[in-house]
């Protein structure tokens, strides 16, 4: 089995953000040289996540107002009594830090409304990473 990784580093400009990094997973599947297996794309971090949906303006906006009201900044967290971030970290752990996508004949398998997206809540920051790792044969 081989196994390819690939580090995307980035920075966010926006408190809620979502960061289309689609071009870059399908890149980092191709180059691999991978024909069928697994693509893992996985956030290193407490206060991100990863999800596949629809690149539309609206939608973007939908979903990020939406963590934002599910998760409000605002909020009595406990954890804001040492840091600020607590409404990021809870969301990271609802929604999930990383992401399996199937490889079949040389393609990362996707919807046509699934591009993958990096998912600031904790931004802006000038140091994110994901971790894109392709296994198989
Ligand atoms: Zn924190």
């Amino acid at each position: 089995m081989k196994v390819v990784v690939k580090t995307l580093t980035f920075s966010t400009r926006e408190k809620f953000e979502l960061v289309n990094i689609t071009d870059e997973v399908e890149k980092a599947v191709s180059e691999s040289g991978i024909i069928n297996g697994i693509c893992l794309i996985f956030a290193p971090h407490a206060t991100g996540a990863i999800v596949a949906n629809e690149n539309e303006k609206g939608l973007i906006r939908d979903i990020l107002d939406h963590i934002s009201q599910l998760f409000p900044p605002g909020k009595n967290w406990l954890h804001n009594r040492i840091d600020d971030n607590a409404h990021a970290h809870v969301a990271s752990s609802i929604i999930g830090a990383s992401l399996t996508l199937p490889v079949i004949n040389g393609k990362v398998i996707r919807g046509t409304w699934q591009d993958v997206f990096f998912v600031e809540m904790d931004g802006p920051r000038t140091n994110r990473r994901v971790i894109i790792e392709v296994l198989g044969e």
